[in-house]
């Protein structure tokens, strides 16, 4: 590995061309997040910023940096939301992760569960269907909910470049441009003061770049994974564009590239729907009756949240 171009000390890190020392990849990471958040607009003079956090190094990284940001802004307060899903073995451990992480910053942290909410745990919800499509409905539905119950203004996510990435080109095989519209580093097409913004402060970082930064920041984090990704299309994908990355370096970055200057594009096309409210918990969605709803229905499980 080269020396660190900046300082010419031992390198601890090394991205296609160039190596850091500990001190000079810390600065490289942070200013490109601040650049992200700066060049998208991603924050306002004043907010009240909900943090989707997990326990793992994106969410917390992204708390970490938000909360930076933070102390030197008093008009900016920021806390944390953790929806346990209940996945034995892996949530509960990623749970304790995140709330040393907040004590020792000093940041409140808000925790909703599955069971509580609906019921029952993901675990228990996997024996009727595809635990990741579950997780995913029920954890967006909660995230909106308590966010705006919490007084959110926007509502901080940890997806990075990687998850962009992957969720571009699923949508791609899915033929769906409709979501692949709601993507972006502020997401969203049809603005409801029920939906809470959601924000990327990662979007243009790397999985591994993040990784990076959590090990040298010395973060509580674990670097297992959830135990149903193996059996999701994300992961299939997330594999295939390693493998691309590793052959052609950029290409990651390019996909990113090339949908931004789509999505302006995108978000016009689809800007126009008809928006409807649920008619069980009253959230804004496309049809009469939410995904979530939708799917507590056919489970037949809790309503907990329904006005
Ligand atoms: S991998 Fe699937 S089940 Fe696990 S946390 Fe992610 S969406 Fe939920
Ligand atoms: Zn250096
Ligand atoms: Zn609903």
């Amino acid at each position: 590995m080269m020396a660190c171009k900046e300082c010419s000390a031992n390198p601890v890190f090394s991205l296609v061309n160039r190596s850091f020392c500990r001190k000079h990849y810390i600065e490289y990471y942070e200013s490109k997040v601040l650049r992200t958040i700066r060049n998208y607009h991603l924050l306002g003079k004043e907010e009240n910023i909900a943090v989707a956090i997990s326990g793992g190094k994106d969410s917390t990284t992204t708390l970490y940096i938000l909360n930076q940001i933070a102390k030197q802004n008093p008009k900016i307060k920021i806390f944390g939301i953790l929806i346990d899903e209940g996945i034995a073995g892996y949530r509960d451990k990623t749970l304790k992760d995140a709330q040393k992480f907040c004590k020792k910053h000093k940041i409140k942290l808000y925790v909703y569960s599955f069971k509580k909410e609906f019921g029952k745990t993901l675990d228990e919800l996997s024996k009727f269907g595809y635990p990741c499509s579950i997780c995913g409905v029920f954890r967006r539905m909660l995230l909106n909910q308590k966010a705006r119950e919490l007084k959110a203004t926007k509502l901080a996510t940890g997806h990075n470049l990687d998850d962009e990435c992957q969720s571009v080109i699923m949508n791609q095989i899915k033929v769906n441009w409709q979501r692949s519209a709601t993507l972006g580093p502020i997401t969203g097409i049809i603005s409801d003061k029920k939906f809470i913004t959601r924000i990327k402060p990662l979007y243009l970082v790397s999985d591994k770049e993040t990784a990076a930064y959590a090990f040298l920041m010395k973060f509580p984090v674990m670097h297992t994974e959830c135990p149903y990704i193996h059996d999701s299309f994300r992961h299939d994908v997330r594999n295939a564009l390693n493998d691309l990355e590793e052959k052609h370096p950029g290409s990651k970055n390019g996909i990113i590239n090339s949908f931004l200057e789509i999505l302006p594009d995108l978000k016009r096309k689809y800007s126009g729907g008809k928006l409807n409210y649920c008619k069980y918990c009253s959230d804004p969605c496309q049809e009469d009756v939410c995904k979530s709803c939708e799917l507590v229905k056919k489970y037949k499980l809790k309503f907990p949240y329904c006005k």
